[in-house]
């Protein structure tokens, strides 16, 4: 591939930069626990959604007749890449940007683009993705959720569990079984669902970290209007791939930033931290680990890069990017194990602690990386994509 961006990604690189360098300073994952409720850290996101957008740089390759920039992937790449070399606030509304945006373009009729697009955009929809069940999360196609058609409604019953934001969200892409009596694979219905509609119980799940992040929803008799039927009925399958797809895409160009902050801040901290009369740094064992640990970080550099090019050629994202979040999140958890083990004894100091060593931050995004091995499709699974559809060997 060619590493040399045009005359005219370097301009648009370079007026992103000045725009962020200019609206943000610091380091958001260190201040984003620092809201005295959820609620204020989520209100604080959306405006710095909405400013994004009003600025232009919300949905850069989404076609511009729906509120879009069309613009190249390379400059979405360039956006995301961005946005982690500055250390800005995360994007509230990444669920629908990354995947209710995309299906609706994709398979949306033109009244529910109309509705969606531009307000998930300006981040005044937040979606969450209900597809995940007690019984049902790698297997997601094996769902129990139910919705049976009444009239101009379906009425829907059920429960799904892990939802990212769903407390916050104003609507839901939800997949539900409409025909119980086809295969697994192609009784699903794809359903955009008002988070507001009587019968919808949210319930926060509190994680490790102690953070709030993902809940359960409940669906008693929910009533959904047909026209909330995103593609096909019993073809939600087809459009819930879509989403997927777009999950493990575009956007993991960020990843490879995120893993070299975090090398080079375990580099500081050995540095830093005091061992046998030197410092943590001068242990040959460290050294060797730290160096793995940059050229892992250079590796996933290039895989990124690689299957961006073959992206911008025509590919689509898929299997390739199941490699960069395997590897992603194997590696991050295993840069935080080395940099807990460098803190040594004052690893078990949390934040507020007078003597936690970066006020405990290297604690919690530990307790938070466990989640990066299971969230969008667990690394087993991200496994089997490999072997079955890169590597060509059998299935499972
Ligand atoms: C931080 C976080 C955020 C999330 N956000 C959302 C969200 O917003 N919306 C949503 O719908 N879901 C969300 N999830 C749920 C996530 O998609 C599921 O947890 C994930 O798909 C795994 O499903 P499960 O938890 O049911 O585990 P299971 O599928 O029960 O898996 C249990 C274990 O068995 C292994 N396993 C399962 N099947 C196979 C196989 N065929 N071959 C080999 N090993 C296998 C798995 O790898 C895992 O180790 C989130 C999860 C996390 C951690």
């Amino acid at each position: 591939m060619d590493f040399e961006l045009s005359a005219g990604e370097r301009r648009f690189r370079d007026e992103f930069r000045a725009w962020l360098a200019e609206h943000w300073a610091g380091d958001w994952a260190k201040v984003r626990r620092r809201f005295p409720t959820p609620e204020a850290q989520i209100a604080f996101l959306r405006d710095w959604q909405r400013q994004l957008f009003d600025a232009g740089y919300i949905g850069l390759h989404w076609p511009r007749e729906y509120g879009g920039g069309d613009a190249s992937i390379m400059e979405q790449a360039i956006f995301y890449e961005e946005m982690a070399r500055a250390r800005v606030p995360e994007l509230p509304n990444v669920i629908g940007l990354d995947m209710a945006g995309p299906a609706l373009i994709t398979h949306g009729t033109e009244a529910q683009k109309r509705a969606h697009l531009a307000k998930i955009l300006s981040a005044e929809q937040i979606f969450c993705q209900g597809f995940s069940e007690p019984n049902a999360g790698s297997d997601v196609a094996a769902g129990q959720t139910r919705a049976e058609a009444d009239g101009d409604v379906f009425v829907v019953n059920g429960q799904k569990v892990w939802t990212t934001y769903a407390h916050f969200a104003d609507w839901c892409i939800l997949l539900a079984r409409t025909d119980p009596s086809l295969p697994k694979h192609k009784g699903l219905t794809f359903f955009l669902v008002d988070m507001r509609s009587p019968g919808v119980t949210v319930r926060p799940l509190r994680q490790a970290t102690g953070e709030a992040e993902f809940n359960e929803i409940f669906f008693d008799n929910v009533r959904v209007p047909k026209a909330n039927v995103v593609g096909r009925l019993n073809g939600g399958w087809e459009v819930a791939i879509t989403t997927l797809m777009f999950e493990r895409g575009p956007r993991t160009i960020s990843r490879q930033l995120m893993l070299r902050h975090g090398i080079d801040a375990a580099v500081e901290l050995a540095k830093a931290t005091a061992r046998d009369g030197s410092t943590a740094a001068t242990d040959p064992v460290i050294r060797q680990r730290l160096a793995q640990f940059y050229i892992d970080g250079e590796a996933l550099r290039f895989t990124t890069l690689r299957t961006l090019s073959r992206t911008i050629r025509g590919g689509v994202p898929g299997a390739q990017g199941s490699a960069a979040k395997l590897f992603f999140s194997e590696t991050w958890q295993r840069l935080l194990e080395l940099m807990l083990e460098i803190e040594g004894p004052y690893a078990m100091l949390w934040e507020g602690s007078e003597r936690a060593i970066d006020d405990g931050y290297w604690q919690f995004r530990f307790l938070r990386s466990r989640g990066d091995t299971i969230a969008a499709g667990t690394s087993e699974i991200n496994r089997n994509i490999l072997a079955e559809r890169v590597l060509g060997l059998p299935k499972d």
